[in-house]
């Protein structure tokens, strides 16, 4: 049987999660999507609507299917951390439940198991704030929506995830080398998420055999990328200065992905992938 592949974090067809559903699809994955609440309408209507069948087609010629879509918000766990005001919100009230917890059991009464979790999703409300001008409650928003949402995911997916399975998530080199603009504590998340990659490959890997990567992607100019506001900027300092000087797709991730959730990388776990036309071992622009 084909394999079943979980993506969070995919509202639009310009992003890596997007990407990385039709690498997956191609490779004849079955696609189930989680959309951020506040996104599922727009999404859902521009899918039916034919919106998006350009950026269906598959190398094949057919178009991607994604079998289901299921309404997602992973910075809450259950029903009970939900707080009045979102549960009062009208574009939450339409939707019900999209707490992590309950999209896994969600999955799991539709199709009983999956083989592939992948998380590309991130937020931090204060990330044009430089990290001296970041609050706490900033800070801790952009770890819990871009970090612990992975934990959280992982923890709730495991229990049924077929053994051999595989999980993937997205990162940015601003984890581990100083990128100005990258603020409001989403540097600080991304190195929590590559940090926790460590740890969750040990210990989903001995419980389940489960493995756990991280791509570091280059630059792309998504939806989450244009609202951090120097996304243009990051494309030509790459384009400039990168090994391969050409511009860096989002399916060239989507196929990295593709390649680790596969039998092909059964012996890899607890690595940091990237997929940037080599940006990140330069020492100096030039
Ligand atoms: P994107 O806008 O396509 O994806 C981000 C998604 O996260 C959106 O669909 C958004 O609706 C969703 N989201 C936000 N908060 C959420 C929440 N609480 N619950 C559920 N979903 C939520 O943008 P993207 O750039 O493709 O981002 C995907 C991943 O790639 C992110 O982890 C991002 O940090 C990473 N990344 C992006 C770049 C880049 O240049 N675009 C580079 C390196 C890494």
């Amino acid at each position: 049987r084909g394999k079943r592949a979980f993506i969070a974090g995919v509202a639009d067809d310009n992003g890596y999660g997007w990407a990385i559903a039709k690498s997956l699809a191609a490779a004849g994955a079955e696609i189930l999507v989680g959309t951020w609440v506040p996104a599922l309408n727009i999404f859902e209507n521009s899918l039916r609507r034919g919106k998006f069948d350009e950026s269906r087609i598959l190398p094949d010629g057919s178009l991607m299917e994604i079998t289901k879509v299921y309404p997602l918000d992973a910075v809450y766990d259950n029903p009970a951390d939900i707080p009045e005001d979102v549960k009062a919100n009208k574009r939450y009230s339409g939707s019900s439940k999209w707490t992590v917890q309950e999209v896994a059991e969600s999955v799991k009464q539709d199709f009983g198991s999956i083989d592939i979790l992948v998380h590309s999703l991130a937020n931090g409300p204060e990330v044009s704030k430089p990290l001296l001008e970041t609050s706490r409650n900033g800070y801790l928003a952009a770890i819990s929506a871009s970090s612990y949402s992975f934990v959280s995911l992982l923890k709730h997916f495991v229990p049924i995830m077929n053994p051999g399975g595989a999980s993937i998530s997205l990162t940015y080199i601003a984890s581990e080398r100083i990128i100005p603009g990258y603020g409001g504590g989403m540097s600080s998340a991304k190195a929590a998420l590559e940090s926790d990659t460590l740890v969750l490959a040990f210990e989903a890997g001995r419980k389940h055999r489960i493995r756990v990567n991280t791509i570091s992607a280059g630059p792309l100019r998504s939806r989450a990328a244009k609202a951090i506001g120097f996304i243009d900027m990051m494309i030509d300092y790459s384009l400039e200065n990168a090994p391969l000087q050409k511009e860096l797709t989002a399916e060239e991730v989507g196929n990295t992905a593709a390649f680790l959730a596969s039998p092909l990388a059964s012996a890899i776990t607890g690595t940091v992938v990237y997929v940037d036309n080599g940006l990140n071992a330069m020492g100096v622009g030039v």
